[in-house]
């Protein structure tokens, strides 16, 4: 079980710099998709965001049907659907792929979900090359990290960094100014996508009812990757579905606005298999990998599947003040930010990062910018109660549990409730502006609270309570 990264955290915290990256970036972020969402520019958003969760629902709810839908549309148009259980599945078809086209280099568009399973990686030890082609993932391959952000992976780095990487990596003079980094990364990978025998993307959508694939990026880059190699792959999670064409113009009004402050995305693709007898470019050859590691069990759970209407637009990680200020790299999984905490938990087991769903201030800001209306917050508080089971099984921390179910019965007694409030209020008082703990309790300061207390304390009680301020006020509103 990884323990909780406090070490990390901790140094992310007292890096001024990196805070005030994340900030930044985030915050321009913020401002670009408030100002797409509001009233003004786009008065039928909420409708939008009502209608994308409905689609969803629907969508997930007949998750089977669907499926077979899409795969006999790709296989009409003349694809190959490959259904895997997980990322080592993947990885055997691609290793075996790459063989049978006699080809170790393969060229690859951002994509999320083969982060989960590390396929780069796992490619590399087979003796392949997979070259990352979108700007910010390519920087983040060379510097072996992982994605900081969903949408903006190398979003820590600063253009000194990447300076000193691509120097390093790729043996060129140092170069500070962006639009020339852009070149250089552009010249390496033009090779690449010349000579790639394989290229692969992900999906933002897949159309059930005409077998598209819909790619939305904003450097071309995907539109090479899935037209210059001879093979185009496509790994999607079987969650990308939506039922017909038309539930696209929901679904792109809303995903480039969340995740980048755009009424769209520069490119928006669509695909729908090898390239045809009268068409002058596409693959040859075209394969649609339909993959579940761990979602079908996510499915499983009636109260907690809406996690999969998730459309990755990273728009929950821009509004959360714990993603803004611990960063992507201190969630334990690929997907940080609210969105992580809700579906690591839920592949991995709550008992992997049993404080990830804790890791929330629940202010709800999550919810409110979701474009598909997942109820985060709810989710995280499930996923809390969950994890809090699981511990009392394995009877770990009898004090807590001890604690909360003196606490489940007092809030069931709200006479007591009252009562103890009054003599509470009556006997704990701090001087003013002290706090309740350190004044008058200071023997918690020696227990298990001790580290909560360090850096903060109880206020004291107020003289009313909220039940007493209540009373008055329809007392006098009555007369
Ligand atoms: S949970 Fe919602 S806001 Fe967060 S990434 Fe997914 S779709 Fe976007």
């Amino acid at each position: 079980m990884p323990a909780f990264p406090l070490v990390k955290i901790e140094e992310t915290l007292s890096n001024d710099y990196l805070q005030n990256a994340v900030y930044t970036s985030t915050g321009r972020l913020i401002v670009k998709r408030k100002d797409l969402v509001s009233e003004t520019v786009l008065p039928d958003y909420q409708e939008l965001r009502d209608q994308a969760n409905r689609i969803k629902r629907h969508t997930i709810d007949n998750l089977d049907y669907y499926l077979e839908q899409l795969e006999s549309k790709v296989v009409e148009h003349g694809g190959k659907v490959l259904w895997c259980r997980d990322g080592g599945e993947v990885v055997d078809f691609l290793v075996k792929l790459a063989a049978e086209k006699n080809t170790n280099l393969i060229v690859k568009s951002k994509s999320m979900v083969t982060e989960e399973f590390g396929m780069n990686e796992r490619l590399a030890e087979h003796g392949l090359e997979p070259v990352e082609t979108d700007l910010g993932e390519f920087i983040i391959q060379l510097a072996h990290e992982k994605p900081y952000h969903i949408v903006l992976p190398a979003l820590h780095m600063t253009r000194y960094q990447v300076a000193d990487l691509f120097t390093e990596k790729l043996g060129v003079e140092r170069e500070e100014v962006i639009e020339k980094q852009t070149k250089i990364a552009r010249t390496v990978l033009r090779q690449k996508f010349l000579h790639a025998g394989i290229g692969i993307t992900g999906a933002n959508f897949l159309v059930a009812e005409s077998g598209a694939v819909v790619m939305a990026t904003n450097e071309g880059n995907g539109r090479f990757t899935s037209t210059a190699p001879k093979v185009h792959v496509v790994i999607a999670g079987i969650e990308k579905l939506v039922p017909r064409a038309k539930d696209l113009a929901t679904f792109l009004k809303l995903l480039a606005r969340s995740a980048t402050g755009q009424p769209l995305t520069v490119y928006t693709s669509f695909l729908s298999g090898p390239r045809r007898p009268n068409e002058i470019d596409g693959p040859e050859e075209f394969y649609l990998v339909l993959l579940d590691n761990g979602r079908t069990k996510l499915l499983a759970d009636r109260e907690k599947r809406q996690s999969l209407y998730c459309i990755r637009c990273g728009s929950c990680l821009n509004h959360c003040p714990v993603y803004r200020k611990i960063g992507g790299h201190n969630y334990p999984w690929v997907y940080s930010g609210p969105i992580g905490s809700i579906i690591t938990p839920q592949y991995q087991g709550v008992m992997q990062s049993p404080w990830l769903p804790f890791a929330s201030s629940l202010c709800g800001a999550c919810a409110e910018v979701c474009p598909v209306k997942i109820e985060i917050p709810k989710l995280l508080l499930l996923l809390r109660s969950d994890v809090n089971k699981a511990k009392e099984k394995e009877h770990k921390n009898w004090l807590e549990h001890l604690i909360f179910r003196g606490w489940a019965w007092l809030m069931r007694h709200p006479k007591l409730f009252e009562l103890g409030g009054m003599m509470g209020s009556a006997v704990l008082t701090a001087p003013e502006g002290g706090g309740l703990i350190r004044n008058v309790l200071p023997f918690f300061r020696v227990g298990p609270l001790k580290a909560w207390i360090k850096e903060r304390d109880l206020p004291p009680l107020p003289e009313k309570s909220f039940r007493q301020l209540w009373r008055e006020r329809v007392r006098v509103e009555k007369h």
